[in-house]
């Protein structure tokens, strides 16, 4: 690729948006050129960070951003109302967004998706930019076709602040769309404790577990009679992300729609 693709960024200073400053530093074709933050505002990122060379400055506003440096992709990485908001502004001022923060709901993508095909606006919002992720909800979705019985189990670090993760979200509306609607476990079952069983989308139940020591993991379990068969995906560094995040800021170049889950640009 020749172009060098602008990047302004949300959420730098965050694990995931440091983590992509990296790799934006690493990539020859990627230039970061500007940073949206609720601090440090008309500082350098470099700055903020300690990484010597990189003098993209901090802006409080994207709209403000967005009307002063002229960006080819805008990326968030901060939190759910935060990047609503910056997804709205990114597509009215028709510059192209990948969107990694969690917690959009069908509604909300869907409105969005109204949003960029108005403003004929490419966006990627990505609940997981892990590969082997994307493969493990691929095969899962597979897996769903043959088994009506399935639980998801997430497991993240204990800062995550929305739950389920959207990829276990992501992960039940993919199964749910092939397998027979069915409710999970005894049409009788009485919770002793609230929330034992977990939530519940179309039947599945998700259950989500926090604690320090991880990162991003998750198994889906299917059980038929006498057999059960297991897909876990793990995440055990955020270096994991990184080349989905590459490949969804080269792919979003090409797109003027809104596009939700990285299993849709891949082959
Ligand atoms: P994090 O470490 O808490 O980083 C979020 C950053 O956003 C923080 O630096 C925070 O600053 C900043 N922020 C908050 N409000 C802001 C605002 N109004 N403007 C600009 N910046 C703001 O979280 P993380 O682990 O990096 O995760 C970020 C998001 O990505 C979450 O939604 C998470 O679930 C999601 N995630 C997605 C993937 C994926 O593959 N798609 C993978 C991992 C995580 P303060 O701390 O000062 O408030």
């Amino acid at each position: 690729m020749n172009q060098t693709i602008k990047i302004v960024i949300a959420g730098a200073r965050g694990k995931m948006g440091s983590e992509t400053v990296q790799l934006i530093q690493e990539t020859e074709h990627f230039e970061l050129i500007a940073a949206v933050d609720h601090k440090y505002i008309g500082q350098t990122v470099g700055e903020v960070l300690g990484m010597d060379g990189v003098t993209a400055p901090i802006y409080h506003d994207l709209k403000d951003c967005l009307q002063n440096v002229e960006a080819d992709v805008f990326i968030d990485f901060t939190n759910y109302e935060t990047g609503m908001k910056h997804t709205e502004i990114a597509i009215e001022a028709g510059v192209r967004s990948v969107i990694g923060t969690s917690g959009f709901t069908k509604e909300d993508v869907a409105r969005l998706q109204t949003l960029a095909e108005e403003n004929n606006t490419g966006v990627i919002i990505a609940p997981n930019f892990a590969l082997g992720a994307v493969l493990m909800m691929k095969f899962s979705k597979l897996a769903g076709k043959y088994f009506d019985d399935v639980e998801i189990i997430e497991m993240h670090h204990d800062q995550k602040l929305d739950a389920p993760s959207g990829t276990g979200i992501k992960t039940a509306e993919m199964i749910a769309e092939v397998r027979k609607p069915h409710q999970q476990g005894h049409p009788n079952e009485k919770e002793l404790l609230k929330g034992a069983r977990g939530a519940d989308y179309d039947g599945i139940r998700i259950h989500s577990v926090r604690l320090p020591g991880l990162i991003a993991h998750q198994e889906v379990l299917f059980g038929s009679a006498g057999e059960t068969l297991l897909i876990r995906h793990d995440s055990y560094n955020r270096h994991s992300f990184m080349s989905g995040v590459k490949l969804a800021v080269e792919r979003v170049m090409e797109l003027n729609v809104l596009v939700y889950g990285l299993d849709n640009i891949l082959e």
